[in-house]
C-alpha cells in the first residue's frame, strides 16, 4: 500500500514535444483516481512516468514517500494493466500469472498460494490451464488483472484495459473492476478516455487537456461544479449544450441574452432570452460585466417541456429534430434561431414529433455561466 505523489511532472518527448506540461497530484493510499481526457491530452504518459516506462523531463514522482525518478521499473512495486494486455501466448493462464513470481524467485508454494487466490478472486480458477488464445477478451482482461494481483504490489496502473472488449462487457468488467478495489484497497491509477467510465469507477476523477490537469475532484463534484467551460463540455451525457451571449440586469433580474455584445446584445431580439433565478443571479454577483460576451452552459438535463406546472420557468421556442427514446427518458435534438443542435433530455412520456415545433421550459437555477473561450472559467461556482 502507498500514496503516489507528483509534484510539477513535466514530459518534453526527445522530439520536442511537451505531452505533459505541469501536473501535480496527490494520490492518497487505497485510492482510484482516474486520469480522464480526449486522446493525445498525456494521460498515458503520465502514468508511463508514474510505471517508469517513461523518464520524467522534469518534477518528481513519489511512490510511498520515496521519489522513484530514478528506480528501475521492476524496483518501484507497482503492477501496470495494459489495453492489449500483453498475455504470453505459449504460456497458460496460470504460468502467465505465476511468471513475475517465478523471475522475482519467490517459493513456489507461495507462488501456488497467491495464483490460487487471484484466480479464486477473479472466478478464473477453471481457466488456469487454458491458454490465452482460447480465452474470449473479458477473460483475458481478468488474467491480466490477475496477473497484477498476485505481486501484491503497492499501486496498480491501469491503462485503458476495457477498450477492447464490446459495450456490454465492459459495463460489467468495469463493475468488477470497483468491487475489486473495494475488496484489495490498493491505490490505483486508471486511465480512460470515456468520461463515462472515469465517473463510475473513480473516488476521483483528474481531468487533463494538452498535458494539463484541468480539474481534480469527486467524479459528482466535477459534473456539478466544472471549473471552466472544458470540464463543463467533457463530463456528462449528453454534453452541456452552449449558448453565447451576455448578461444584463433587467426590470431587476438578470437576464441572458444570447447573441454576443459585439453583434448587438440580443442579436437583433431573435435569440433566446432566459431570465435567471435568483439563486444564479446571487452566485454571479460581482463576476461579470453587464453586456460583456459569456458563455451560458445548458445540461440536457435542465429542460422540460413547456407545462402549465411550471410556469415560474422560462421557456424557448425549439424545433424539434431528431427524437432518440432511451426507455424511461428520450434525448431530443432540436434547434433554436441560433443554435442548429441543442440537446435535451426529457422524459419518455413526452409527445413530441420530429418535424414540430415546441416549448421547453428551462430550470435557470442549474445553469452555469461562462467566460469566453475553451477554457473560460465557470463564473456560477464558489472558488475555495
Ligand atoms: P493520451 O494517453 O492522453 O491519449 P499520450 O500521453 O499517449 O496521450 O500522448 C500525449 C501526446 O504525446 C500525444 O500528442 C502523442 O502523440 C505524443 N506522444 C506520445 N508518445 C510520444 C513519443 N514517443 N514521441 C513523441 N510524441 C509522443
Amino acid at each position: 500500500m502507498a500514496e503516489i505523489a507528483l509534484k510539477d511532472v513535466q514530459k518534453t518527448y526527445p522530439n520536442g514535444y511537451k505531452a505533459v506540461q505541469s501536473v501535480n497530484l496527490d494520490i492518497p493510499d487505497g485510492s482510484f483516481f482516474v486520469l480522464v481526457g480526449p486522446s493525445g491530452c498525456g494521460k498515458s504518459t503520465t502514468l508511463r512516468m508514474v510505471a517508469g516506462l517513461e523518464d520524467v523531463t522534469a518534477g518528481s514522482i513519489s511512490i510511498g514517500g520515496r521519489v522513484v525518478n530514478n528506480v528501475h521499473p521492476k524496483d518501484r512495486d507497482i503492477a501496470m494493466v495494459f489495453q492489449n494486455y500483453a498475455l504470453y501466448p505459449h504460456m497458460s493462464v496460470y504460468k502467465n500469472m505465476a511468471f513475475a513470481l517465478k523471475l522475482r524467485k519467490v517459493p513456489r508454494d507461495e507462488i501456488d498460494r497467491r495464483v490460487k487466490i487471484a484466480a479464486e478472486t477473479l472466478g478464473i480458477t477453471e481457466l488456469l490451464e487454458r491458454k490465452p488464445a482460447v480465452l474470449s477478451g473479458g477473460q483475458r482482461q481478468r488474467v491480466a488483472v490477475g496477473r497484477a494481483i498476485v505481486r501484491e504490489p503497492k499501486a496498480f496502473l491501469f491503462d485503458e484495459p476495457l477498450s477492447n472488449l464490446d459495450a456490454k462487457l465492459r459495463v460489467t468488467t468495469r463493475a468488477e473492476l470497483k468491487s475489486l478495489h473495494q475488496r484489495l484497497k490498493t491505490t490505483t491509477i486508471y486511465v480512460t478516455h470515456d468520461q463515462e467510465e472515469a465517473m463510475t469507477l473513480g473516488d476521483r476523477i483528474v481531468v487533463m487537456s494538452k498535458g494539463l490537469v484541468q480539474q481534480v475532484g469527486q467524479p459528482l463534484e466535477v459534473y456539478r461544479a466544472p471549473v471552466n467551460r472544458f470540464v463543463a463540455a467533457f463530463i456528462g451525457t449528453p454534453p452541456m449544450n452552449f449558448m453565447e451571449g451576455s448578461l444584463a440586469s433587467e426590470g431587476g433580474r438578470l437576464v441572458f441574452n444570447e447573441g454576443t455584445a459585439t453583434v448587438g446584445g440580443r442579436a437583433g431580439g431573435a435569440g433566446c432570452r432566459l431570465p435567471l433565478a435568483e439563486s444564479l443571479a446571487s452566485r454571479l454577483a460581482g463576476k461579470f460585466t453587464p453586456n460583456a460576451p459569456i458563455v451560458l452552459g445548458l445540461r440536457p438535463q435542465v429542460f422540460a417541456p413547456a407545462s402549465p406546472g411550471l410556469t415560474d420557468r422560462p421557456t424557448i421556442p425549439v424545433t424539434i429534430n431528431v427524437i432518440e427514446p432511451l426507455g424511461d427518458q428520450m434525448d431530443i435534438t432540436c434547434s433554436t434561431t441560433n443554435n442548429p443542435s441543442l440537446v435535451a433530455r426529457l422524459p419518455a412520456s413526452t409527445d413530441f414529433t420530429p418535424g414540430q415545433t415546441a416549448m421547453l421550459a428551462v430550470d435557470t437555477a442549474k445553469l452555469h455561466v461562462f467566460e469566453p473561450g475553451e477554457f473560460g472559467r465557470n463564473l456560477t461556482i464558489e472558488r475555495t
